[in-house]
This record gives structure tokens, sequence and C-alpha cells, in this order.
């Protein structure tokens, strides 16, 4: 999601005759889109900021201009100014389609020499000499135009990202994202198929819908027939030419309805991928967490979706070390890792977010045990991914080719529609066409092989 709002900002930039850079030593304007999930993330993000404005400095340079967005500049808001006083900017997440907007009259601003409130002498600015801009109000309309910008297209693209909503609606006792984001408002259907008809007469192939709890798209329509609004969208993309491929993230174990396992068997585009987040399989932690829903039904899901489509790829995301989790509730977390067979999967040891419910409770699992527990499922996942990987060997699998591979001369990635990665040798004019791919041999993390043409 924050990859999409960045591509979303680069591109404002971009229609305002700016260029986008890969050298930070360079830039004019240096803006860091933040994530606010876990601790470690805004640890990282105010040491990328700390170093950004560094960059300055040393040197005396007025630029680059340094802004902070998303998630993290929404939950911390004018403490950021207290820690950074250099800072430029704080826009919350509801501000980032105006990002370029605030960085630019900034840039101009200084450029003519004007900084208000002057810098004190001596350069050091405190926060009450912070010349900082700080925008963390409440948007409710956001979602509308949050999407504004396609992402820069213009070279060939095989992906995209359509953001279909906004905020989220549950209460998940350690989820900082309910706090940061909002309510949930999701688009209208009408602007979210307009966006892939663009997309697809640009060349792209493959869509992937993205929301926080992206199968409760548009619930508070209800259902028509039977159908939920998410499934009509999907079909609604299902029918536009040029579009192969279509995957969604992150679906809801409570949202996820027969309509939308059977369309996993009727519609030939979407592919036979899911993400679905168990966080735990304790039912205990499970209600401790406000999820609401028992593992025995989110393991029912996973079989419904293997019987709809035998060969699906399902991988989903943990939580270790949730305040109280206990050694029995680990190994049911365990228990349900392995009967659900995951293909991949997001590991996280529990992180206290202030503002959450969970945070008022003792963080009571030592660190080390979150980290063994955490060691013990990486090492089933390895597992479980090996023993899926090996399937493939031998097999003829369609691959969307995306990019060049990082490394290797000629070699070129891409994914089978179990979202597998692929690696193998192909030509630039290749990319955003499906191959065939015969895949000789497998490692954890990918797929190797030859183009059968
Ligand atoms: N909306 C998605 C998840 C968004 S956050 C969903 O509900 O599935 C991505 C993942 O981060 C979550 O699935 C969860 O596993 C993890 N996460 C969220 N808050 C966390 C916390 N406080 N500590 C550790 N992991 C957390
Ligand atoms: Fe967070 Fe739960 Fe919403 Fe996912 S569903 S974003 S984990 S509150």
């Amino acid at each position: 999601m924050n990859d999409r709002d960045s591509e979303n900002i680069a591109a404002q930039f971009i229609e305002r005759g700016w260029e986008i850079t890969d050298d930070e030593n360079q830039a004019d304007v240096a803006v860091v889109n933040t994530c606010s999930v876990r601790e470690q993330a805004e640890q990282k993000a105010i040491g990328k900021l700390g170093h950004l404005i560094w960059l300055r400095k040393p040197f005396g340079k007025d630029f680059p201009v340094v802004g902070v967005t998303g998630c993290m500049a929404q939950n911390k808001g004018e403490n950021l100014v207290k820690l950074l006083p250099d800072i430029d900017f704080v826009a919350g997440a509801r501000q980032t389609y105006k990002v370029a907007d605030i960085a630019i009259d900034i840039y101009n601003k200084r450029k003519n020499g004007i900084t208000h409130p002057p810098i004190p002498k001596g350069g050091k600015r405190t926060p009450k000499t912070s010349a900082a801009f700080v925008d963390v109000s409440d948007d409710t309309r956001s979602h509308l135009y949050i999407n504004k910008h396609l992402p820069i297209l213009g070279t060939k693209r095989a992906c995209a990202f359509i953001s279909i909503m906004q905020g989220c609606q549950m209460n998940c006792s350690y989820c900082i994202v309910p706090k940061v984001r909002g309510a949930q408002r999701s688009r209208p259907t009408q602007d979210i198929v307009d966006e892939a008809k663009k997309l697809a007469a640009e060349g792209v192939r493959e869509i992937t819908l993205l929301g926080q709890v992206v199968n409760a798209f548009g619930r508070e329509l209800g259902k028509t027939d039977g159908i939920t609004e998410f499934v009509r969208l999907l079909r609604a993309i299902n029918d536009i030419d040029g579009i192969e491929r279509i995957r969604f993230t992150s679906p809801h174990p409570a949202y996820f309805g027969d309509d939308l396992v059977s369309s996993y068997a009727d519609l030939p585009k979407l592919c036979e991928y899911v993400h679905l987040p168990l966080q735990s399989g304790s039912d205990e932690i499970l209600k401790k967490m406000r999820r609401p829903y028992k593992t025995a039904n989110f393991l029912k899901i996973v079989e419904k979706l293997r019987n709809a489509k035998p060969n699906i790829s399902i991988s989903t995301d943990v939580i270790v070390g949730y305040p109280d989790e206990t050694d029995d509730d680990f190994s049911q977390t365990r228990a349900a890792f392995k009967t659900a067979d995951f293909d991949m999967a997001f590991i996280f040891k529990y992180s206290p977010r202030m503002g959450t419910e969970s945070a008022k409770l003792p963080d009571s699992v030592p660190e080390e045990v979150k980290e063994q527990r955490n060691q013990i499922l990486l090492a089933d996942l390895a597992e479980q991914s090996m023993r899926y990987h090996d399937k493939f060997v031998g097999t003829t699998q369609e691959i969307l080719v995306e990019a060049p591979a990082k490394r290797g001369e000629n070699l070129f990635m891409g994914r089978t529609r179990t979202h597998r990665k692929a690696i193998f040798k192909a030509t630039p004019k290749d990319i955003a066409t499906l191959v065939n791919v015969k895949i000789e041999s497998a490692t954890v993390t990918a797929l190797e092989g030859k183009i059968v043409r």
C-alpha cells in the first residue's frame, strides 16, 4: 500500500515538471513515506530522516527539503518536530495526495531566501524555532483523490497496484492502522474499473487490488443477489481486455464468503494465490487479539479454497509473542500453520504500539522467547516452501515477465500465477508478456528454468 502511495507522490512531482532521482545526494526534495505497524519500522524511518537532514548540514546547504508522510507522520505529528526540528514538513497518511504541493512550496520559498521563522544564529533549530509545516488533519474524502495519479508509466510495465479503499474498520487489539488510517472508505467501483482500463491500455497485464480488509470493499452497499460488491468488482475487472491476471491483498477471514471462494473457480483471470492472514492458531489468543474467527473457521476457508482450486498457493501473516502467549498457544499456531500448509508467510514478533488496546497490557513474552518462536516458524516455513517449490520442477509454468533479475546477464524475473518468483533467460521485449517456462530447479525463494518458445 505504501509502495502505491509512493508511486502516487512521485507522479505528482513528475506532473509538476520534476524528475525522480535514485541518488539522494542529488535530490532537491526528499520525502520519506512511512509505516507504523511495528516499532522497528518507525525507528528505521527516523534514522533515514536524520540522515537526509544531515546531508545539507555540514555543507551549509539549503537542500534537500526533507519531509515525512504516511502512517508514522500521522501517528507522531508534532512530536516528530520535537525530535527533528530541522525537518521541513510532516504530512499525515491522509495528506499524501498533496505532498508535492507542500514540498514544492517550501522549496520555492527557500530558493527565494524566505525561511519562516528564520534559522536562528548558529543554524541550530529547536522545536520552538522549527519552521516545519505540519498537517495531520482528518480528511474523510482523501480516498477519492488519493489515487488521482496513475503509476509512472512510459516504461513498459507488467504489474500495477490499485488502492481500492483507505482505512480499516476492524479493531484488532494490537494494530495501529485504524488509528492512523481512519475508518474504512471505499472508492466508487466505476472509478476503480476505469483506472484498471487505463492501466490495461498502457500495457499493464496484472492488477493487484489493495486494501486493509480488501474483501470488505463496499460493505456498506451490502450484497446484491448474494454477491458482495468486492466480487462484483473482481468480475468487472475480469471482463477488461488486456488484463490477464488479478490479485488482491489482504483479505480478512471474517469477510471470506462462498461467493469469493467460488470466484477462484469462475473467474479465469483471478490467480490461484491468496494471502490470508491467520495471526494466531490459538482461539484464546485470537479472541484476545479481537480477531473475529476461530482457527477452525480459518482452516475451513483454506479447505474450501483448495477444493475450488487444488493448486492454489496460500500465504499468511502470523504474530508470535502476543501478551501472555503460552507454549501451548504457540504449538497451536504451529499446528494450524502445518494444516493450512502455507507456502509463504510473514512472521512478526509482537511489537506494542502506543494507542492500541494491547499496548496497555504488559509485553509479557520475553524477547528471547519471541525470537525462538519466530525461528521455529521460519524453519517450518522453509520446509513447507521447499516442498511446494520442488513440485514445480519438471513442469511448464505460465510466467508474466516483470523485469531484469537483480543479478545475472540476460536473466529476467517473473511470477507464476501462484505468485512464485521465477528466474530465466529472456530479452527486454519479453517484459509484460506471458511466456511458458520449463522449471529446471528450485530453491526456497525462487524457481529457475528456460523459456519454451
Ligand atoms: N490489514 C491486514 C494487515 C495489515 S498490517 C490484515 O488484517 O491482514 C500487516 C501485518 O502486520 C498484520 O497482518 C500483522 O501480522 C502485523 N502486525 C500488525 N500490528 C502488529 C504489531 N503490533 N506487532 C507485530 N506485528 C503486527
Ligand atoms: Fe490492523 Fe486488523 Fe485492520 Fe488488519 S484488520 S489493518 S490487522 S486492525
